[in-house]
């Protein structure tokens, strides 16, 4: 009997699998992957799973997180998703490559890189339309020749990322406008852009359908390792697991209730003036778990369960013709926003397992390293 509730259970041998299946297909057109791990903070059990797997690279959009993997002494080159002008010198310190898009802060790094004797690698990133960060395609020289008068900096390659923020797909056209100005600036300025890197968990569509990638050669993955999905359409991508990590928490209250609150109405506890339907008495269970430890929208009850809603700490079901006792477990699956924020809960156990026949059996040594 395992009594820690609320955990997330996670299959590391599901996450090297995943890595695996999706380093043998990329690999087949030239492509290398970075394995994303912010959505687990840098969990370096799990990172050498992906390693395992086959990633060549671990990136990472915070530097602690790739501080914890370092001091655990993981051995790989570590990538860092966005850079801050504030965090230079630990950016030199601890990552092998750095994403970027400013040139004050490229200056800085290639400061702190002469004061350590380093030559810090960056990628440069480039705007094609999901603006998040990078620079316009038209700016790309004047900013490349700025950087190359930098000693200490190196600049390896190229990339892109979209999909994250306007929902931009990535496409032939986009990839297309990527190998163009690698070529280009290859060519201006007698460099080799050994990485080009088209983007994420959402380029799965475009390069199941692509003849060719032209010279896109490395991608960073994050979802579709850890959940088995790619994320334009969210579909799981054949062959691999979709349940590595399984959210579990427990049942603290157990009754058949009207469905209609009774009382005046004003708001709930985060401000919002909520509304019901008339559903007459039905069992309702009440589990320990809240919007304190994951975004409830990213849950998905594995029993026949309606999730009805959620304050800081209670997540209120529906358990339809169900009665579960309390301190009976119930698991989720999580998305990746549900993943992201449960991992960051402190309240929540994370233990990894194997799974046998669907049943989790949990490992001896306890990898936990929160
Ligand atoms: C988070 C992130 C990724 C990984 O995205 P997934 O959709 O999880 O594959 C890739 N690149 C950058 C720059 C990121 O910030």
């Amino acid at each position: 009997m395992n009594a820690f509730m609320p955990r997330i259970e996670i299959a590391l041998s599901q996450i090297r699998h995943n890595a695996q299946v999706l380093s043998e297909l990329y690999g087949q057109k030239g492509i290398s992957l970075m394995g994303v791990s912010k959505a687990v903070l840098g969990n370096p059990a799990i990172a050498l799973a992906m390693i395992q797997g086959g990633v060549k690279f671990i990136a990472d959009s915070r530097i602690e997180n790739i501080q914890r993997m370092k001091d655990a002494e993981l051995s790989t080159q570590f990538v860092l998703l966005r850079t801050a002008l504030s965090q230079a010198e630990a950016v030199v310190l601890n990552a092998d490559i750095s994403l970027n898009t400013e040139i004050d802060t490229i200056v800085e790094l290639s400061r702190y890189a002469n004061i350590h004797h380093k030559i810090h690698q960056i990628i440069i990133m480039v705007e094609l339309g999901d603006l998040r960060e990078g620079i316009l395609p038209c700016d790309l020289y004047q900013f490349i020749k700025k950087v190359l008068s930098l000693p200490h900096i190196k600049i390896i390659g190229l990339g892109c990322n979209l999909a994250c923020y306007g929902g931009v797909k990535p496409d032939n056209q986009k990839m297309g406008i990527l190998s163009e100005l690698t070529d280009t600036m290859e060519k201006e300025f007698k460099i080799n852009l050994k990485i080009v890197s088209g983007g994420n968990s959402a380029n799965y569509e475009w390069y199941e359908s692509a003849r060719e990638v032209g010279r896109i050669n490395n991608l960073r993955l994050g979802e579709s390792i850890l959940l088995g999905r790619e994320t334009t359409n969210r579909k799981a991508i054949p062959g691999m697991y979709t349940s590595a990590f399984k959210l579990i928490a427990e049942v603290i209250e157990s009754k058949e209730k009207p469905s209609l609150p009774f009382g005046e109405i004003g708001q709930d506890s985060f401000g919002n003036i909520p509304s019901f339907q008339d559903r007459g008495i039905r069992r309702r269970v009440v589990i320990a778990l809240g919007k304190q430890d994951t975004l409830i929208s990213g849950l998905k009850p594995y029993r026949d369960l309606e999730i009805l809603g959620a304050s800081s700490d209670h997540l209120i079901l529906d358990s339809k013709n169900c009665y579960l006792k309390i301190g009976t477990e119930v698991d989720f699956s999580l998305d990746y926003g549900g993943l992201l924020a449960a991992m960051t809960s402190p309240f929540i156990k994370k233990q990894f397992v194997q799974r046998v026949r669907g049943e989790s059996v949990e490992f001896k040594r306890d990898l936990s390293l929160f």
